[in-house]
């Protein structure tokens, strides 16, 4: 039996791990790599295994650097199913496609000014791979391969996201192997804690925080009723909100809601002016299956009362730029989270030079991205082929991570069951890996080790 780290390793975007158990070849993850060029480019470069020749595919939730290259493996030969709870069924319905627009914008924009850029994939072979989707429900073990048992439980991550368990047996031999997929941070909100790590001989342990603590969230609540009452009151300004359209958008309306209630912030009306958040909120909204205790109470006590929050959803390119006309007490919340792309641009190019504006970020902002200059202080910035000056505040709350950050990462791990055989991180920056690897293995009988881009390991 071997397992090839083929993206999400020593990295955090791209993940993709082969397995290959007797006759059986299939893979957990085949995200697309987002980053600097040279990662990028792995989103065109050949697969390193024959997509015709993978049998499934189980992926553990609907995050572009988790599914984002499914569409191309299917028009490269992949025939298979591709097995994922039923909201990762629906979530894909509109990222996949929104992604395959998003490519084919830039490849608009780049064939103006004569560069070259290769498209991963099409819109239709975005809508091919859909058809390939089936759904499994938490909880349920099912066997897609003789020798293969795989049950997917909830990580607590987004909503519908998974780890998985594969029991995989080659000449009676056993080997029980536990995929962590992105692992939630405790007590967040809508989605569950995820569930206690089940007993493997091989665990892959995703490691993004595994060098950070988050912020209480009590505090990032505080730090954001202060913000807003600042903005909206004192100032009557307008706070813009990038933010990502799957999770941190819901979050963050679900805490509004509350703060609302709660009479901690009076007054505002909130746009969400994102097509993706907008459809991505029905899709939360149906699954309230998925809801944790809290999200069923407020939903609850929603249905009774009205006065949460006024949230209105702009969808047509005329109502988003009518919100130009607003001129204070209002809350914008746009894509995308680092504002390299998407209606936020637009908001920011209009207020940025106006210091009743607020921009509040709520996620991380990469190297390189227009979220990151405006955190850095850049006095101006350049957009649509000007010069914007930046007089807007900038504000920042780091509490709203959906990744478990390093106690949580340690206490899920540690939590349940024995040590593993081994333990292998995945889906990290080198330094954060390193520096959970260290935190594991100085307990007694954990063996550990950070996984390598194209490595490959006998089970
Ligand atoms: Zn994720």
């Amino acid at each position: 039996m071997q397992l090839t780290f083929c993206g999400g390793a020593g990295r955090v975007t791209g993940s993709c791990f082969l397995f290959q158990s007797g006759a059986t070849r299939f893979l957990v993850d085949c995200g697309m790599f987002q980053g600097p060029r040279e990662t990028w480019a792995l989103n065109i470069a050949p697969f390193p295994f024959n997509p015709s020749a993978i049998d499934f595919v189980i992926l553990t939730h609907a995050h572009l650097d988790h599914g984002g290259l499914l569409p191309r493996l299917g028009a490269q030969g992949f025939a298979g199913p591709v097995y994922a709870t039923p909201a990762t069924r629906d979530l894909l319905g509109v990222m996949l496609p929104d992604s395959a627009y998003v490519l084919s914008a830039e490849a608009a924009r780049a064939a103006k000014t004569g560069r070259r850029y290769d498209v991963p994939y099409s819109l239709e072979e975005a809508r091919a791979i859909l058809r390939q989707v089936e759904p499994v429900p938490y909880g349920h073990t099912f066997a897609p391969a003789p020798g293969v048992a795989a049950t997917l439980q909830d990580a607590g991550h987004i909503l519908g996201s998974a780890f998985v368990t594969l029991r995989l047996t080659e000449r009676e031999r056993p080997v029980s192997v536990v995929v962590s997929g992105d692992l939630g941070q405790p007590g967040r909100p809508i989605v569950r804690d995820p569930e206690p790590r089940p007993e493997c001989d091989v665990l892959l342990l995703e490691s993004t925080y595994g060098d950070r603590e988050h912020p209480p969230m009590e505090r990032t609540l505080d730090e954001l009723a202060a913000i807003l009452q600042s903005a909206l009151k004192a100032s009557r300004g307008i706070v813009l909100v990038p933010a990502f359209a799957v999770g941190r958008t819901q979050d963050l309306l679900y805490h509004l809601d509350r703060m609302a209630r709660a009479g901690r912030i009076q007054s505002a009306r909130v746009f969400v002016d994102s097509p993706m958040a907008t459809e991505v909120t029905r899709i939360t909204a149906r699954h309230f299956e998925l809801f944790d205790d809290e999200a069923r109470r407020t939903v609850d006590e929603a249905a009774e009362s009205s006065d949460g929050l006024r949230v209105s959803y702009t969808a047509s390119v005329e109502e988003s730029k009518a919100l130009n006309r607003l001129t204070g007490g209002a809350i914008i919340v746009a894509a995308s989270g680092m504002c390299d792309g998407g209606r936020i641009r637009h908001h920011l190019r209009q207020r940025l030079s106006d210091p009743r504006t607020t921009v509040l970020f709520i996620g991380y902002q990469a190297a390189g991205t227009l979220g990151r200059r405006l955190l850095e202080g850049a006095p101006a910035v350049r957009m649509f082929g000007e010069e914007v000056a930046v007089r807007a505040k900038i504000a920042r709350l780091d509490g709203f991570s959906a990744h478990a950050d390093q106690t949580a990462l340690l206490a899920w791990l540690r939590g349940s069951g024995q040590a593993p055989d081994q333990t292998y991180l995945v889906h990290g920056e080198p330094a954060a890996s390193a520096a959970l690897a260290k935190e594991i293995s100085s307990a007694p009988g954990w063996r550990c080790q950070v996984a390598g881009h194209g490595q490959t390991v006998t089970l």
